[in-house]
């Protein structure tokens, strides 16, 4: 069977006003059904995606610089995930894998298996989202060790439910209002080299960490320590080198799990892999979803052999985990990923974008610091000459980059970083486009 997918143009092009006057009357009718906490980046419609390009109900064409945060990685509807997907549907849309298993996850795992960092016997558990699978990495690590503290970094994301929002470091918007949290939940330093003092080694960084774990729980009663390799919303933040290997050492020898968050990173997004790969890091627990099934809700926990083993049948699961068209998808997905070489085309997007946006810095002495992996490429704006975030100059770039037909997003603690987590099979030239418009909003 060959897919039927939807061929979206590969080009910007601006017909309406943004938003046009379709996506004006779903914003009317959203505004009386869908929950005000519910926030959306654009007031603008989509109708078809793929590529580059999203399309509008308006029938404009936007460069998508933003993946729906990292997940469409393979491109939106990519032609091996439809094709996965058709055939999966119309085969068996849910047995629940604790009832009646299926081969889709098993292969899932096996890919998971040998995709994520180290060589050691690994096994894997899935789940519907990233949060999901942060409760359950936890969840294991605490069974496995019998131990109860968690320790997280700060300018931390781990999702919204009530354990992710204890390990998430930002209120707003994600905690305010929603307490009380998880408890057992420690927060230490992290390393920030644009905002460390000058000169901290990923090494010393490392050493404060360490210091204000022990200070505040006692190693010896860690379960585990989670860290996103490079730290996502909390500002696209890439250690020194050295720090995870530093802070990995010490988790072994104090047999603390460590977790690596690898929800937005992982899964070629960096130029590897995983972004612990980058480091040499190997993770006793991965966590991985968003990138993983070309957008469809599909997550995961991967981990050595024993820890994952170690919970008594049944203890972990869920209704929906590893649906097998999401499973399809991912498999879509992985081969995508494997045939067009996106991991090498990370690392393009890379060379190809750090550039621009090292000359737009010296243009612009608002960008305080340009920073990221393949394409997780980030700025942070501040008030020039200072390190002090300039957030509002930030919103109004990504919102000039909005009118101009640019699906550009904002993150970080203090709002002030403009992320680019294009999808990576766009081409050079929309890439190109979309970073001059960057440019011109500045
Ligand atoms: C998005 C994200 C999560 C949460 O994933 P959901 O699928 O939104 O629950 C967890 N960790 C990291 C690093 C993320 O980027």
């Amino acid at each position: 069977m060959t897919a039927v997918t939807t061929e979206v143009p590969q080009r910007r092009e601006i017909k309406t006003a943004l938003p046009g006057p379709r996506s004006q009357e779903l914003a009317a009718r959203r505004a009386n059904v869908v929950a005000g906490g519910v926030g959306s980046v654009m007031p603008v419609y989509a109708a078809r995606a793929s590529g580059g390009i999203i399309e509008d109900v308006d029938g404009n064409l936007l460069i998508d610089l933003g993946s729906g945060i990292a997940v469409t990685t393979v491109g939106s509807s990519a032609p091996r995930v439809v094709e996965g997907v058709q055939r999966q549907v119309a085969d068996i849309t849910h047995t629940c894998f604790m009832i009646s298993p299926y081969e889709g996850y098993v292969q899932v795992c096996e890919q998971l298996a040998e995709l994520t960092p180290g060589d050691h016997a690994k096994k894997s558990a899935l789940f519907n989202s990233g949060a999901e699978a942060v409760e359950n990495a936890v969840k294991i690590a605490r069974y496995a060790t019998g131990r109860q503290a968690v320790v997280a970094v700060d300018h931390a994301y781990h999702g919204r439910t009530n354990l992710t929002m204890a390990l998430t470091a930002k209120a707003m918007p994600y905690k305010k209002g929603f307490g009380p949290f998880a408890s057992d939940v420690y927060r230490v330093p992290t390393s920030y080299p644009f905002r460390d003092p000058e000169g901290m080694t990923g090494e010393q960084a490392a050493q404060r960490a360490i210091l204000a774990a022990e200070k505040a729980v006692g190693a010896s009663d860690i379960a585990a320590l989670i860290i996103e390799p490079i730290q996502g919303e909390g500002g696209f933040i890439v250690p020194a080198p050295g720090f995870l290997a530093a802070i990995a050492a010490w988790c072994t020898d104090n047999g603390i799990v460590l977790i690596a968050d690898e929800v937005q990173s992982g899964f070629a997004r960096t130029g590897a892999w995983f972004a612990s790969d980058h480091e040499g890091v190997v993770p006793d627990l991965v966590t991985t979803a968003k990138g993983i099934a070309g957008g469809l809700p599909l997550a995961a926990v991967t981990g050595r052999a024993e820890l994952m083993d170690s919970v008594h049948s049944g203890g972990l699961g869920g209704t929906y985990g590893g649906n097998p068209v999401a499973c399809a998808a991912a498999l879509g997905a992985i081969e995508t990923m494997r045939e067009e070489n996106l991991v090498e085309r990370a690392q393009h997007i890379e060379d190809l974008a750090l550039g621009r946006l090292r000359e737009l810095q010296q243009a612009n002495p608002a960008i305080g610091d340009v920073r990221g992996r393949g394409g997780m490429l980030a700025i942070e704006i501040v008030k020039p000459g200072t390190t002090e975030p300039d957030a509002a100059l930030t919103a109004a770039v990504a919102k000039k980059c909005h009118e101009q037909g640019v699906v550009i997003l904002t993150c970080g603690t203090y709002g002030n970083v403009i992320r680019l987590l294009p999808p990576l099979v766009i081409s050079d030239e929309l890439l190109l486009e979309g970073l001059d418009v960057l440019a011109a909003a500045f």
